[in-house]
């Protein structure tokens, strides 16, 4: 994965990194650790999946679903976001993206 150390992206506060089309951009003193690079692995093959664009209109629109459902609470409506859970339960796993089905967040949950 390439990965740009910069002081502009991601903007805010909150997160260290953030993967734009495969591309990581974490900010100058961030640590990078092996569980990072794993959850951002995911994101990558999720985005390439779906060819990117469809990615990141998915992304938002249920970003605002889950923000409107928790009635304004945006770090918990991140977190509920299928693309972020399916990153957030796996980024552990050393073993998930050998095995790991296409299309997974977009899946009913039956396996
Ligand atoms: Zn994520």
């Amino acid at each position: 994965m390439k990965i740009i150390r910069n002081r502009l992206l991601p903007l805010g506060q909150r997160h260290s990194a953030i993967n734009l089309f495969g591309i990581l951009f974490v900010k100058p003193g961030a640590h990078i650790s092996d569980q990072l690079l794993r959850h951002e692995t995911i994101h990558s093959r999720q985005m390439r999946e779906l060819l990117y664009v469809p990615f990141y209109i998915i992304y938002v629109a249920e970003w605002l679903w889950h923000l409107a459902r928790l009635r304004g609470d945006g770090y918990r409506a991140y977190l509920a976001i299928s693309f972020e859970r399916e990153a957030y339960l796996n980024q552990n796993d050393t073993e998930y993206l050998k095995s790991r089905r296409r299309f997974a967040p977009l899946r009913r949950h039956d396996s």
